[in-house]
Order: C-alpha cells, then sequence, then structure tokens
C-alpha cells in the first residue's frame, strides 16, 4: 500500500551538503553530532545569524536592534550576540542572570513580563536595566524596590494598544490582556511615574510575533507611532525611547514565503520621517527573537528504528517534542503541519517511500513529520528538523519522559 504524502515547510536557504550529508556552517552533520559528542541536538550557523543582523542594519537603519532572548538562551548564543546587536530584551529575573554572565550592561536590556516579583525588580534595578511596566502595581512596587535600594528605576511603559498585528501567528496586544497597561490609562500613570522620581525611558508596544506580512507590520508600526505620540502628549511627559516590538515572522511551513524586509524597511522609514514633534530626538528599538535565530538552527537526532504498522512506515528517532515541541505541533499550533525535514545522512537522494518521523516518548504526540516523502532512513541515519533556531532546546519539555536534555553547538 502506498500511502500519499503531506507537504513540508521548505528548507531554509543557507545549508549546504558534505559528502552526501547534509552540511551546516561548512560541517556535516555526522562532524556536528561528533563535535557535540552525540545525538540529538541543536546545531546553530552564526554565519546564518551574523547575516540577518547584517540584512537589518542595511534594510532599516533608523532603529536599533534588540534580541528577545526568549528565543534561544544559549550561552554561547548570547556571547556571540552580545557584540553584534544593540540591546536585549529578558521576560525573566532569569534570563537577565543569563545576559550577566555574558557580560551584557544592564543600560542595553530591556525586561518585560507580567509577573514580575519584586527579587525580579530589585536584581533589575541594581542592574541599570529599563523595567516595562505592565501595571499599575507594578508601578508602585517598581517605585517602592526603587526607594529600597536607593536608585531611582529606570522606567519605560508597555502598552497594551487599541489594535493588534494583524494576521499575527501570536496576538499580543488589542482587547483585555496580561501585557501592559491599558492605552487610556497611560498618561496618568506616565506622569505618576515621573512624579515619584523615575528614570523615565518611554514606551513599548508588542503587538504580536510571527507575521510574514510586511504591510501589516508596517501598519502596527505606524500606528504604533500615532499611539505612542499621542500618549506623550496627552501625559506631557517625553519620548526618550520606543520600543516599537517586532513580529518579524519566518516560513515554516508549506505555502509560506519570507517577510519583505525591504519593505518593512521602507515603509517604516517613511513613516519615521513623518513623525510628530514629539518624537523628534526619540530612539526607536526593534526586538526581535526567531526572525534572527530561527532559521539559523537545526535540530539532529539518530533513527533508532524503521518499522511497520498496518502497512505504515514509522521512523523512530532517539529526539522528539521533549527537545522541539514545536514541530510536533503542540506549542500553539491548531493544526499540526510539517516542519521542513530532512534525512540529513542521505540528503542528496531521491524520496523512497512514504514514513512518519516520531520520537522515543511513549505518547501519540510526538510527532516530528507525518506521511513525509524521503530517502530510506534506517537505524543510524540522521533526521534533521529544519527552523529550530527559535522555541527548541528552552521551550520544550526536556524533563517529560526522562530520556534528557538535548546538546547544542554553536558553529562559527
Ligand atoms: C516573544 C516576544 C518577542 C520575540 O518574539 P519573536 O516572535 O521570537 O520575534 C519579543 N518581544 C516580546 C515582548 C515578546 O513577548
Amino acid at each position: 500500500m502506498t500511502l500519499s504524502s503531506k507537504p513540508m515547510g521548505a528548507i531554509p536557504a543557507g545549508f549546504g551538503v558534505i559528502d552526501g550529508q547534509l552540511a551546516i556552517g561548512k560541517v556535516s552533520a555526522r562532524d556536528c553530532v561528533a563535535m557535540a559528542g552525540g545525538a540529538p541536538l541543536f546545531v546553530y550557523d552564526a554565519a546564518l545569524i551574523a547575516a540577518r543582523i547584517a540584512a537589518f542594519r542595511e534594510a532599516v537603519p533608523g532603529a536599533d536592534l534588540h534580541y528577545a532572548i526568549k528565543a534561544n538562551p544559549y550561552a554561547p548564543l548570547l556571547a556571540f550576540m552580545a557584540s553584534r546587536v544593540d540591546g536585549f530584551d529578558v521576560a525573566s529575573g532569569g534570563e537577565l542572570a543569563l545576559l550577566q554572565a555574558a557580560g551584557v550592561a544592564g543600560a542595553r536590556i530591556g525586561f518585560a513580563g507580567p509577573g514580575k516579583r519584586d527579587a525580579d525588580l530589585a536584581m533589575a534595578i541594581a542592574a541599570g536595566v529599563t523595567l516595562h511596566i505592565e501595571s499599575a502595581g507594578e508601578a508602585d512596587r517598581a517605585l517602592a524596590a526603587g526607594m529600597r535600594a536607593g536608585i531611582a528605576p529606570r522606567v519605560a511603559i508597555r502598552v497594551n494598544p487599541d489594535f493588534e498585528l494583524a494576521g499575527a501567528g501570536m496576538r499580543m496586544g488589542g482587547g483585555a490582556r496580561p501585557f501592559g497597561v491599558d492605552a487610556p490609562d497611560v498618561p496618568a500613570l506616565a506622569r505618576h511615574l515621573v512624579a515619584q522620581g523615575a528614570d523615565w525611558q518611554g514606551f513599548h508596544v508588542y503587538a504580536g510575533s510571527q507575521s510574514l506580512d510586511a504591510g501589516a507590520i508596517v501598519a502596527a508600526q505606524i500606528a504604533t507611532l500615532d499611539l505612542v505620540a499621542r500618549l506623550a502628549d496627552a501625559a506631557g511627559v517625553g519620548v526618550p525611547g520606543c520600543n516599537l516590538g517586532g513580529g518579524f515572522g519566518i516560513p515554516y511551513f508549506t505555502g509560506q514565503t519570507p517577510l519583505d524586509l525591504a519593505m518593512v524597511g521602507e515603509g517604516l522609514g517613511e513613516a519615521l520621517a513623518n513623525r510628530a514633534a514629539v518624537l523628534a530626538d526619540t530612539r526607536f528599538i526593534i526586538e526581535l527573537g526567531r526572525w534572527l535565530v530561527g532559521e539559523a538552527g537545526v535540530y539532529l537526532a539518530e533513527v533508532i528504528e524503521r518499522k511497520t504498522s498496518r502497512g505504515e512506515t514509522f521512523v523512530v528517532v532517539d529526539g522528539g517534542m521533549h527537545h522541539q515541541l514545536a514541530a510536533s505541533g503542540n506549542f500553539g499550533a491548531v493544526i499540526r503541519r510539517n516542519y521542513p525535514c530532512a534525512v540529513a545522512t542521505r540528503i542528496a537522494e531521491p524520496a523512497h517511500d512514504v514514513a512518519h518521523v516520531v520520537g522515543c516518548l511513549c505518547t501519540p504526540l510526538d510527532r516530528l513529520g507525518e506521511s513525509l516523502a524521503l530517502p530510506h532512513a534506517g537505524p543510524g541515519d540522521l533526521i534533521a528538523v529544519f527552523c529550530a533556531g527559535a522555541y527548541g532546546a528552552s521551550a520544550s519539555p526536556a524533563a517529560f519522559l526522562g530520556h534528557g536534555p538535548a546538546r547544542e553547538l554553536l558553529l562559527g
């Protein structure tokens, strides 16, 4: 019985072939495994990340570039980023500690997140981090923590805007949200923070994530500039800095096309040229996670077993959803679709048959690829799942079922 295959996303550009194998950063898949000391592992190509940063600089000269480390907080990656981006965004005290270990100064860090504990606030204030205030209660806890430390806390207000990023994979603005202060409440809170002696840094608006629609991103940026100018005028405060959010997506699935970066850059450039007088001296920030690192990462797992069940072929690997939850379709997806996937050790061979690539966890949720047309993969072969550089190792339940965490390797 032949099963028809299901489509998968396109393999991202920038990978090569060595000895018939997938090559990442000019290292063959088997050599990556040897360098890391075994599979399963995540491999990140630093050259691809550097190319993304360079492309951003060229297309979007009017804004600073921040890296949102929740996408991938691997320590060697943070060290690589430290000298290449203008700043970082964290969402916990733990993430802040990772950046401090990488030697990043607090003045280059913004701290958002709806549940900052007093200890997190104290740590951030001591380090000179900009707190993105998400509620009136948090504002008062930050002021109190500043009083205790004898330091004026650096604060910006994260605004929950009246709009959202259209078509975004994950919406984080508009309507009732745990994130940010509702726009109508912002002017009074800004005046309160300034009156209480906080070190006022401006505004942060994050409208959504994973958008491939340049027009929608530009529309959100234009709406953000307009909103922030109105809020500043209403509050009677200046705007030293404005974090415009990000939301730049990457194509994971069949039919998706890469974001048109030039169009985003042109649209933002025009909007900045026409910005309100109150924003004349403002520094603008774009904060990106997955767009910088997502396509630079590959997850490699070794085939343990190849079996047939009622006419369907299962390729069982030594990794799975405990490392790469998103590829299994269990990280916010409504319907499961196939990430780009390949037999890394037979990259140049034609498709042999249709197989399901499943992980080693004892749960039916653990599927890395469904009905894929692949070369014949047997024990010892390596399976590659692409688009694994963001929301992989740190966003997956590594302790689930006791197989242990994945290795990680930064090349270049
Ligand atoms: C998650 C998040 C990001 C990063 O999102 P990506 O889709 O990875 O670019 C940036 N800023 C904030 C506030 C976030 O919550």
